[in-house]
């Protein structure tokens, strides 16, 4: 199923790899494309054409992504994903609070961009609403938590991760911003705890929600919360 009516803004200063998304996008998810080569031309080109979606590469002569990601959110909310080179530039990214909607490493397959843009596309059509609009309730002040008003019983770790991730839904945390949120006296933790944590939340959601799934694993970054 295409969507035509969808335009892309594509930056990216390597022309085989901005021509191959230009075609998958096209081929795959029906979606139109712009290409931009410099860093320092997005910001008008995005104002020109208005994307539904900004694919943005990091590395881009001008004016990198970062600065480009910052332009364009100082005024539009439009959906971002970053491209990075390099898996561990991705953690960075996600501390600079750039707020980008993904993250994509190359290589890539175009195959999973498209993948991407359409999960990102559906995702920020639902993402007018609330944490509430999921069915959960957080009570702040008791430390309580409800999902179709069933008490979910959690513990102060997991109701503080529940607490982060439900915020902001559809914002991707990492492991490192999940334990700065769930420890605060310093203590020094591990991913792996996080993710111990982060699964055992979502088992005690998952007897309640009926097997919906309200935090999603992102592949190699962490986890968020969707409605
Ligand atoms: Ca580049």
């Amino acid at each position: 199923m295409g969507s035509p009516d969808k335009n892309i803004l594509i930056v990216e200063d390597e022309p085989k790899i901005a021509s191959l998304l230009q075609d998958y996008l096209q081929a795959q998810g029906g979606f139109g494309s712009h290409i931009v080569s410099r860093g320092d031309e997005a910001l008008g080109q995005f104002r020109r054409h208005s994307p539904d979606l900004v694919l943005l590469d990091l590395m881009l002569p001008g004016t990198d992504g970062i600065e480009v990601c910052k332009m364009i959110r100082a005024e539009s909310d439009v959906p971002i994903i970053m491209v990075t080179a390099r898996v561990e530039e991705i953690d960075r990214l996600l501390g600079l609070e750039l707020g980008a909607d993904d993250y994509i490493c190359k290589p890539f397959s175009p195959r999973e961009v498209v993948a991407r843009v359409k999960a990102v596309l559906r995702r920020s059509a639902h993402e007018t609403g609330t944490a509430g609009e999921s069915g959960l309730e957080l009570d702040v002040e008791q430390f309580t938590a409800h999902y179709q008003g069933v008490k979910l019983h959690l513990t102060p770790v997991e109701f503080a991760l529940l607490k982060t991730l439900s915020g902001q839904p559809g914002r991707v945390f990492s492991r490192n911003q999940l334990m700065n949120e769930m420890y605060t006296d310093y203590r020094v933790v591990s991913d792996r705890a996080v993710d111990t944590h982060v699964k055992n939340l979502r088992r005690k959601l998952g007897e309640v929600t009926r097997g919906r799934e309200l935090i999603e694993s992102v592949y190699s970054l962490g986890y968020r919360f969707v409605i």
